[in-house]
């Protein structure tokens, strides 16, 4: 410990950032002096345990503190704030681990899978946008980002380069390693790609990455926004996660024992990714955990001609339109969106993913076709179910699936489904603008 201590003083720190990640993947937390580190890292540094989303603690007697305690391999500096480290912590409660921390319950699903010698590695990749708010309105940060096809735009990339590269040498001084950078397809939206690692490693890097973005962002007077669909006419953002188990012997357990047969999962890969299937209705309540969610998940035309996000349940070699893309050895879950909190949306999926081996289920034939061209009836012809397409239903699925509250713990799963159906409700309560055009003068 006092290695840490002495390691991060002779980089400059005086501060120690204790953060922890709300039930809404949103990172909360306090600054401790670098002297405190210790007590940090050993007890934990107190917050109100009512005060925090998700915990549902009394506010009185032993359990309505809240403990963030450090995860001691996962202090490093943060670049773009001298003189401040970042320490992950884990929630405690009255000397034990917390059950509706978020990072305690991927602890928990991650261990399911260690009893079974498996770890899974994650890709996780962020889409997000760029905005500016003025005179009441949102729009793109960068006014000349306008053209009609806008992915990979190498006009508009440029003018963000400086955010870019900001971004990409804060989090390579992390540890993290950067892979790509691009203009995303609608404007102002971009995506960031660093390199897979062992699932909880990718939850805490994706926090790293929105701490870094959000800085670097409101330091250049624009607002980073994981919003998943701002533009109704645009596409939103993604937050796909590539997955693939690994065994001790360090294989890859999703992979075919023979190359070439044409099979790109092995059986137990095809069980698992099953499982997520068989779930999916319930999993879209933790991967897709917003009113604005909905918005994202439906078959439609955008600006680009397409919105690249699923609507309906289905899977297929290399076939962007479905829920799973099947890749040699790994699977993309395209459901996430930029709003999930990527310790509950992994180890839901993780639940889901274990049922379906657990069952010895089959995901079925492969689908090879543009699901965005299907007409309604070609869908259920084919027998493809439909995502929910509101967060009430989405929530009403959650409720009703056993195996995914089950992830999540009582706790947190009943502060989920009351917090998200009060959401619900406030949105459908709500006047909206589109309304009063609609309405107002009309009858
Ligand atoms: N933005 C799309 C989504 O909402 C994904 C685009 C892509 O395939 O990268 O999922
Ligand atoms: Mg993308």
């Amino acid at each position: 410990m006092i290695d840490i201590q002495q390691r991060l003083a002779s980089q400059g720190v005086h501060t120690v950032l204790a953060q922890f990640t709300d039930m809404h993947g949103v990172a909360k937390g306090k600054y401790v002096p670098l002297a405190k580190l210790p007590e940090l890292i050993e007890t934990g540094a107190g917050f109100a345990g009512p005060s925090i989303w998700g915990t549902a603690l009394p506010r009185t007697g032993a359990r309505a503190e809240y403990y963030a305690r450090a995860d001691a391999g996962r202090i490093q500096p943060m670049p773009w704030m001298p003189g401040y480290a970042r320490a992950v912590c884990s929630g405690y409660v009255d000397g034990e681990p917390f059950d509706a921390c978020p990072r305690q319950v991927l602890q928990r699903a991650t261990a399911r899978l260690a009893e079974r010698g498996w770890l899974l590695n994650t890709g996780i990749e962020p889409e997000f946008f760029l905005l500016k708010h003025e005179a009441g309105q949102w729009r793109p940060a960068d006014d000349a980002d306008r053209l009609d096809k806008p992915s990979y735009d190498l006009k508009s990339l440029p003018r963000q380069a400086g955010f870019l590269h900001a971004l990409h040498d804060a989090l390579a001084r992390c540890g993290l390693d950067v892979l790509q950078l691009d203009h995303e397809d609608a404007h102002g939206q971009y995506e960031v790609n660093f390199a897979f690692d062992e699932a909880l490693a990718s939850a805490d890097h994706l926090m790293l990455f929105k701490l870094a973005a959000q800085a670097l962002a409101e330091e250049r007077g624009m607002v980073f926004s994981m919003m998943p669909k701002p533009f109704a006419n645009q596409p939103g953002s993604g937050l796909h996660f590539h997955l693939s188990l690994w065994d001790s012997s360090g294989r890859c357990a999703f992979a075919p024992a023979s190359q070439g047969g044409g099979d790109l999962l092995s059986p137990l890969g095809r069980q698992f990714l099953a499982g997520v299937l068989a779930h999916s209705p319930a999993l879209c309540a933790l991967a897709a955990p917003t009113v604005n969610s909905y918005k994202r998940l439906v078959v439609g035309e955008s600006l680009s001609g397409t919105s690249w996000a699923p609507a309906y349940i289905a899977h297929g070699p290399n076939n962007r339109t479905a829920t799973l893309r099947t890749l040699p050895g790994r699977f993309e879950w395209r459901l996430p969106d930029a709003s999930a909190n990527p310790y509950l949306a992994t180890a839901a999926l993780i639940a889901a993913g274990l049922d379906g081996v657990d069952r010895g289920l089959d995901p079925g034939p492969d689908c090879t076709e543009d699901l965005f061209r299907l007409s309604p009836r070609e869908i259920r012809e084919r027998g493809y179910g439909l995502l929910p397409q509101s967060l009430e239903q989405a929530v009403d699925a959650l409720a009703a699936d056993a195996v995914v509250r089950g992830a999540l713990g009582d706790t947190l799963a009943g502060e989920f489904i009351r917090l998200k159906r009060m959401e619900w409700v406030e949105f459908a309560r709500h006047v909206s603008g589109w309304e009063l055009q609609r309405y107002a003068a009309t009858f």
